[in-house]
């Protein structure tokens, strides 16, 4: 059996996504990123886009592709709650996806070089996954499977493997044509031709650190961490699960509550526990406000003599969303 037609059956019996590419530069790339900063990454647009830095003998990318189309049935208790991206919820997917590369290379490629990243590596996943054949980019900036829809954790292996060895049949390719859902869609009227505008996403807003304007917790909403407004909206992500994570709608009183030790226990191994307790109570105080139930009012100016100016400039949006609604 060919090397490639192995993967495809590894995939199908783990049930992800998975494709191959060369490791040549990503000449593209790395042209666009030369005058622009991009969030939560600290390498240089060289290392960003050249395989052959960070694995000498790199011939090949192997992408995988691990769907999180979930749909979390709300809680309707009477208790203020946020929102969490499906992405965040449940076990980090950093882990999960980690733990699918490394059972990939041990049946497929146990003698072979590779080097594995899931989300932290220094390469843009997107265009690793694009150039892999996991999908095409759709208007909203993510990468669309005919199969699974958008909304996907990429991990990828650069591997010692000539490309040649992989070559098999090419995935369909996804069209966004007319639609433009996503675009009308955005509620900060953050996509446009077919770039995400960072400074306006929810879900860039949601995890930058420190005190926010009061435009940005407002635009914030309901969501305690990221947005899927972009996704839900696709037609390409109509087939999802439905499940039940209580996490998936935080508590807002008991999430301000949290311990050190039980914010770990609760949110240390899911993917937005790497931002920190104080950036997600920020984020609630702010959706308190924008609840604008007075329920919220004792613990909103509870913390608007927080010792933390983030906590304390949240609180005094809240405060005043609430005496004002
Ligand atoms: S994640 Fe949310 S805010 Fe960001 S582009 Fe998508 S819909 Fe807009
Ligand atoms: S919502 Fe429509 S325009 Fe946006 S990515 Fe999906 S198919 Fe493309």
């Amino acid at each position: 059996m060919s090397l490639y037609n192995k993967l495809k059956e590894f995939s199908v019996k783990e049930n992800i996504i998975a494709g191959v590419g060369s490791a040549e530069p990503f000449y593209e790339l790395k042209e666009y990123l030369k005058d622009r900063e991009v969030p939560f990454v600290n390498f240089t647009p060289e290392e960003r886009s050249e395989p052959g830095l960070i694995m000498k003998n790199a011939k090949s990318i192997v992408a995988i592709g691990l769907s999180y189309n979930v749909v979390y049935k709300k809680i309707n208790d009477g208790r203020s709650r946020g929102n969490m991206s499906a992405g965040a919820v449940g076990t980090d997917y950093h882990i999960v996806v980690m733990d699918k590369l490394k059972k990939l290379k041990e049946e497929l490629l146990p003698e072979r070089e590779v080097k594995m990243f899931s989300d932290t590596g220094p390469l843009s996943d997107r265009d690793v996954a694009l150039r892999c054949g996991l999908g095409t980019r759709g208007k909203n900036g993510s990468v669309i499977n005919s199969e699974i829809g958008g909304m996907f954790f990429i991990g990828y292996m650069i591997t010692d493997v000539e490309y040649e060895l992989w070559q098999g049949e090419e995935g369909k390719a996804v069209y966004c044509g007319e639609c433009d859902r996503c675009i009308r869609a955005c509620p900060n009227s953050a996509i446009s031709d077919g770039k995400c505008d960072y400074g306006r996403c929810i879900s860039y807003i949601t995890q930058k650190k420190g005190a926010l304007s009061d435009e940005e917790y407002k635009a914030i909403g309901r969501q305690i961490y990221g947005c899927d407004v972009c996704q839900r909206v696709c037609p390409y992500n109509k087939n999802f699960k439905v499940s039940e994570n209580e996490y998936a709608y935080p508590d807002i009183e008991k999430l301000l509550n949290t311990t050190n030790r039980e914010f770990k226990e609760i949110y240390g191994n899911t993917a937005a526990g790497w931002r920190g307790k104080r950036t997600l109570q920020r984020n609630a105080l702010a959706v308190l406000g924008n609840i604008g139930d007075e329920k919220g009012l004792d613990i909103a100016l509870k913390y608007t003599k927080s010792e933390y100016e983030d906590l304390r400039s949240a609180a005094q949006y809240a405060v005043k969303c609430i005496k004002e609604s």
